[in-house]
């Protein structure tokens, strides 16, 4: 698209060649060290603005940006403005898509929320339905509740990973546009059937486009596009750039032709990923697969072990279900359990508490998805928004803490966690009225 910085990429990726394998396309499609000075990593185009070719190359891609016309096949635009699109944005998303299976396109936002927002305003109008699973990410519940509603798109909710109600709210609901999914839910790791919920929206005449927030397990363990959504939305802030240092997002669509409507609503709205940030994402996308499974293992080991804990009550996690339909959904959509759990202690919030503050490796914060593990309690931080009777339908308590394991040494994390649980422990076993 790219043509007077001529970063050579159209839909197909470099020049159309023979797709290799995944980890192979991150590292070799999109950039064409020729167009940076032979720099073997891109260079950073800060430019707000790009110098056209002749005036009928502007007219053109004028025409092109707007919609106005199509794009012939290989057709290379003139860059016009950054607020549409520039090559870091570009090269970032060519190198995207072979990270997500089965995708044809993706579109990079200044954050999570960002891609969300645009991707809902993109294909729901005033009239219209969003059916959305809950428990889902605070913003998104806020953004629908309190900003869609007012506007006259009307928000159903369908408790996550109940497959019929979920698959009933799809077929009854009047006019629904998009069925949103997050799973696994957050905190409790509760998870929801993608291809139940996709197969319910393809018996709708209009067809809803089904979202998924793939936040949690994507890219490397969760593909809901091969699972029969149209869409996967990412807060980039997450594992995607995995290191609790910079916020983003992604949207990324099973068919290139249905990302049309976002990305002009993201040249309106203005919430493309700025150059400096997509550089900086650029470089870790080689990196997600890697830092993801090993997350992975070690969160497997430190939540097996806590189960055994005596301050512990309960661990939310993938292998640890005792739901035989939870089994079912994980065992068929997902390729490895994923680094997010949560724990139930023993003592309430007091315990919980007492626990978050002797940790030491572990730093109490929220997000998740970075290199260094991370401790949060929901019910007083990331979920305090909620309702008592939305607190019980998500299983957020007051005895329940949510670790985000990084790829630390996974003993000295579960000794940390131990050492933590047993002060915790402590004050679970004092007399009412004794702290
Ligand atoms: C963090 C998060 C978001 C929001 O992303 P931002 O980058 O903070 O805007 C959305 N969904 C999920 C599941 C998240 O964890």
């Amino acid at each position: 698209m790219s043509g007077s910085a001529g970063h050579n990429h159209g839909p197909e990726g470099m020049g159309g060649r023979e797709r290799l394998r995944s980890l192979t396309e991150i590292l070799t499609r999109g950039y064409d060290p020729k167009l940076s000075v032979g720099s073997a990593r891109p260079a950073v185009f800060r430019s707000s603005t790009y110098v056209f070719s002749s005036p009928e190359a502007a007219e053109r891609a004028f025409d092109l940006v707007s919609g106005r016309a199509k794009p012939n096949p290989g057709e290379l635009p003139d860059l016009i403005y950054s607020r549409f699109n520039h090559p870091n944005a570009e090269i970032l998303e060519d190198q995207l898509v072979p990270i997500e299976s089965g995708a044809e396109a993706a579109l990079v936002f200044n954050s999570g929320m960002a891609a969300i927002m645009t991707a809902l305003m993109a294909y729901a109008r005033p009239g219209q339905a969003i059916v959305y699973t809950v428990p889902i990410y605070g913003g998104t519940q806020h953004l629908i509740q309190d900003f869609l509603q007012p506007l006259g798109l009307r928000g159903v909710p369908a408790p996550a990973g109940e497959s019929e109600a979920i698959a009933r709210a799809i077929e009854t609901t009047p006019e629904p546009a998009i069925v949103l999914i997050e799973t696994p839910a957050n905190p409790t790791i509760w998870m929801t059937d993608i291809a139940h919920a996709a197969a319910a929206a393809r018996r709708r005449e209009p067809r809803p486009m089904v979202m998924v927030d793939n936040t949690l397990l994507g890219p490397a363990f969760q593909h809901p596009l091969k699972a029969g959504a149209d869409f996967c939305l990412y807060s980039a802030t997450k594992y995607l750039s995995g290191f609790s240092d910079m916020i983003g997002g992604v949207v990324m669509a099973a068919e290139a032709a249905r990302m049309q409507p976002i990305r002009a609503k993201r040249g309106l709205f203005g919430n493309i990923l700025q150059p400096d940030e997509c550089w900086i994402l650029d470089g870790r996308l080689p990196t997600v697969g890697l830092r993801m499974t090993r997350a992975s293992k070690n969160a497997q080991h430190i939540a097996e072990r806590l189960a055994e804990h005596t301050a512990v009550e309960k661990v939310h996690y993938p292998t640890l279900f005792t739901d035989a339909r939870q089994q079912k959904i994980y065992a068929a959509q997902c390729d490895y359990p994923g680094a997010m759990l949560s724990l139930e202690l023993a003592g309430g919030k007091a315990a919980a508490f007492e626990f978050l503050r002797r940790l030491r490796i572990a730093r109490n914060a929220v997000s998740l998805g970075g290199v260094e593990t991370l401790a949060c309690h929901p019910k007083t931080t990331t979920h305090s928004g909620f309702t008592e009777a939305e607190f019980r339908a998500a299983g957020v308590s007051d005895a329940l803490v949510r670790l985000s394991v990084g790829i630390e040494d996974w003993r000295d994390l579960l000794a940390d966690f131990e050492q933590a649980l047993n002060a915790a422990r402590e004050v679970a076993l004092q007399p009412a009225g004794a702290q």
